[in-house]
């Protein structure tokens, strides 16, 4: 198995660059890192580099991107206005993605809609969306990972949902990012889980969290852990079993923290304890 860093885990830390995470994941040992979006966007608008300098920078080391973290907000546009500034800014990543050699863009759902909508109404917008986003990105062999948000207030937030709506897509190159908070954080069920097509799980996002309330305000990312770290409550024994028996062929394991003491590492720290923790749990529940 794999590993690899999601920039959630330091994205506040001082001084914090995307070019330097790439050279600390590097050196501590990650094979793959996801680029977090607000990351980049901070970066290129204050003039540390270009995509093409970071373009470079894959081209000559072994780190590869595994994901562009992410398109947010994707579905339930209601003006054609805003459905079309949906799929600029999916032009616009895909451009990015050719630059930088990854092959992979997560979608993050809507949140606080506005519009009362059933589950059925999100699921049928959402297929809607990405067969439309399929057609951009199939030229290009990019792939779509929908990643459900454990949050009440997210428009697709259980595992069940969102495989749902994957399933009815029906395309090879549209999954779902399995995060581990998100999954517990909303009560998402191991029945719908266990019963699914590992193929169409295609990111495995690894975090420890403290023991909340399923759907209590206070239950955010901000509750998440380095997985094992005192007080983490999450069954990793469970997820890996159950990824391996449904057949996951990620073969990455990515971890993915929100935590706000952890922002207060140095940057490099924060890289080089998210290898170390990353290493020990795939040591002991995964190889
Ligand atoms: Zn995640």
């Amino acid at each position: 198995m794999k590993i690899g860093f999601n920039e959630g885990c330091n994205r506040f830390c001082a001084d914090h660059s995307v070019l330097k995470d790439l050279e600390y994941c590097e050196k501590y040992g990650f094979d793959y890192i996801d680029v977090q979006s607000e990351c980049l966007n901070r970066d290129l608008e204050a003039g540390k580099y270009t995509i093409e300098e970071l373009g470079e920078w894959f081209k000559n080391h072994n780190l590869k991107m595994l994901s562009y973290n992410a398109l947010i907000f994707f579905n339930m546009k209601q003006t054609q206005e805003e459905k079309d500034a949906v799929m600029e800014e999916l032009d616009e990543i895909i451009r990015r993605c050719n630059i930088l050699g990854c092959k992979m863009i997560v979608v993050v759902p809507s949140m606080d809609l506005d519009v009362h909508a059933t589950v059925a109404e999100i699921r049928e917008d959402a297929v809607a969306v990405l067969k439309e986003m399929v057609k951009k990105v199939e030229p290009h062999g990019i792939k779509l990972s929908l990643e459900f948000c454990g949050a009440p207030s997210m428009s697709i937030n259980r595992f069940d949902y969102a495989y749902d709506i994957v399933k009815e897509v029906d395309s090879p190159l549209v999954g779902i990012t399995l995060d581990q908070y998100h999954f517990h954080a909303m009560a998402s069920t191991w029945e719908k889980l266990e019963q699914a097509d590992g193929d169409k799980i295609f990111v495995w996002h690894l975090n420890g969290m403290e023991d909340m309330p399923c759907g209590a305000p206070y239950n955010t990312d901000e509750k998440r852990l380095w997985p094992g770290a005192e007080g983490d409550i999450l069954d990793h024994q469970r997820f890996a079993d159950t990824l391996k028996k449904i057949g996951f062929k990620g073969d990455v394991i990515t971890i993915e923290v929100f935590r706000p003491e952890y922002y207060e590492m140095t940057q490099e720290d924060n890289v080089k304890k998210a290898a170390e923790v990353t290493k020990a749990h795939v040591e002991k529940y995964i190889s």
